[in-house]
């Protein structure tokens, strides 16, 4: 199993370990008016004809205004992860997502 490995050394070479999520000086760049604290977000990426989720990502969240912030390093392992196309990865679990067709308001549902 020289997965673990291969994912170790790319961890490394990205330089992740990274800095506080959090803004220094506090307050929200997006606001202004909340101050980001710590959490974790999900996102979710086109992966194929399907999509990928990735969650429990670190992240500087505003309670003012919800924008979220993702330091460097976190936002490059999330590109690599991508790039990758998940191939190092292994889904926590599946899950199925309902589709919808786009409506046009007024349109009668037939
Ligand atoms: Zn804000």
């Amino acid at each position: 199993m020289s997965y673990e490995d291969t994912a170790m050394t790319q961890r490394s070479a990205a330089g992740a370990r990274g800095t506080e999520a959090a803004p220094d000086d506090g307050a929200c760049p997006a606001c202004g008016a909340g101050q980001p604290g710590p959490g974790t977000i999900a996102t979710v990426f086109r992966h194929g004809e399907s999509w990928a989720v990735v969650r429990g990502i670190p992240a500087a969240i505003c309670p003012a205004c919800g924008e979220e912030f993702v330091d460097d390093a976190t936002a490059m392992r999330l590109d690599m992860m991508r790039g990758q196309d998940f191939a190092d990865e292994r889904p926590a679990e599946m899950m199925e997502v309902p589709v919808f067709d786009y409506r046009p308001t007024g349109g009668r549902a037939s």
